[in-house]
């Protein structure tokens, strides 16, 4: 089959990138925590309104200093969903965490919060919650299940930069929260991420674990007289090239987000009829919930009608994706203990994802409307 000429996504490049990683050069100061990073935190802080932002390698590895962070024993439980990403889960469990997985609601395809409650155990230790397609989780209730059992609550919240509940970022609501910057992310550099901490005890430790386990940043503001082995950690710092890349994005964050939301208010607006009849099923938004935009889903009917949408979407030119291969059931997540998860099995082999990026034309995006309204049913 030919490739098709609408690609799922395609990188973003802002107008000032190669400046400011040219800049970021002639500075001299090529590895972490260099004048870009210092300016990307603090976009950062302002935009999640978190206590503390430390730009990192990755997602995963700002999962990983989570991980860290917890201390965990073995046999220690980290709640998870299993519809998510592989780094949700894999962190914990790098680092001597049991993964529990715990199913979604069926119409959010956020984690239960009732399933969340069941699974708490004497070993739980945290719960990680993934605000999928940014459509933020029950913060509300989770905060108190959380306070309740005195467990760690952390958002990977790898999609959702720029939403909120209630006006609250996500990203400010957990104690620990992440953001990726994978080229796949509504803001991108590559590969990066962030830790957000928002509970001020975790911030001295955070930075010995980002800087391989030394207290280099004690010593950076002149509070030791030299840096030492203190503790475990890892090589975590986003090289300061990659922060300038970010910043040329963050700085364009707006224009970002506007373009992201067009292509997805279009597509909303074009399909929302068409859907009902089709007998597809799109995310529910709770009242008060804003999402950023950063993926638009569709649940088919079942798994046959799925399968024939990504063909005839294919054949048009048009790539759309399933999301996510359930983590219990995959070869290395069932070695963590069996578990039913009915809702995520079905949502998995259901969704399908549209292209969905700012760079996307009003005649690409009508393309996409126009293949998607003569799927044959
Ligand atoms: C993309 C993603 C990650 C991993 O991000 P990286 O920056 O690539 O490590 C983790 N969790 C979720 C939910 C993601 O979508």
């Amino acid at each position: 089959m030919t490739l098709p000429d609408i690609p799922f996504n395609r990188p973003y490049m802002a107008t000032r990138a190669l400046e400011f990683m040219a800049d970021a050069a002639e500075r001299g100061h090529l590895s972490g925590d260099g004048h870009y990073t210092r300016v990307g935190s603090e976009t950062l802080r302002g935009l999640t309104g978190s206590g503390r932002v430390m730009l990192t390698t990755s997602c995963t590895h700002a999962l990983e200093m989570c991980a860290l962070l917890l201390d965990l024993d073995p046999g220690d439980e980290v709640i998870v969903p299993s519809f998510t990403f592989v780094s949700t889960a894999n962190a914990f469990a790098l680092h001597g965490g049991r993964p529990v997985f715990v199913d979604i609601d069926p119409s959010t395809w956020n984690i239960d919060v009732a399933e969340v409650e069941r699974a708490i155990s004497p070993r739980t230790r945290a719960i990680v919650v993934v605000h999928y397609g940014g459509v933020g989780c029950d913060m509300r209730r989770l905060r108190s299940l959380a306070d309740q059992h005195g467990l760690v609550l952390i958002e990977d919240n790898a999609h959702g930069l720029g939403a909120s509940i209630d006006g609250q970022p996500l990203g400010s609501l957990g104690d620990m929260a992440t953001l990726s910057f994978h080229e796949t992310k509504n803001i991108q550099c590559g590969e990066g991420g962030a830790l957000l901490l928002n509970d001020e005890r975790h911030v001295e430790r955070a930075e010995i674990i980002r800087e391989k386990g030394t207290d280099r940043s004690r010593f950076f503001r002149g509070q030791v007289d030299k840096y030492s082995w203190v503790s475990l950690g890892s090589s975590f710092l986003m090289s300061d090239l990659l922060a300038a890349f970010l910043c040329s994005q963050l700085e364009e964050f707006e224009l970002i987000q506007a373009g992201r939301s067009r292509v997805w208010n279009a597509y909303r607006q074009g399909l929302a009829e068409w859907a009902v009849d089709a007998g597809f099923q799109l995310q529910r938004c709770p009242d008060g919930y804003r999402h950023p935009s950063h993926l638009f889903a569709l649940l088919a009917p079942d798994l046959e009608v799925r399968t024939r949408f990504i063909v005839h979407m294919r054949t048009k030119g048009i790539a759309a994706l399933f999301h996510y291969v359930p983590l219990h059931s995959s070869p290395q997540g069932r070695l963590f203990g069996a578990a039913e998860l009915p809702v995520t099995d079905r949502v998995s082999e259901r969704l399908v994802r549209l292209p969905l990026y700012s760079l996307l034309s009003e005649s690409e995006v009508e393309r996409v409307l126009e293949a998607a309204l003569s799927f044959p049913r």
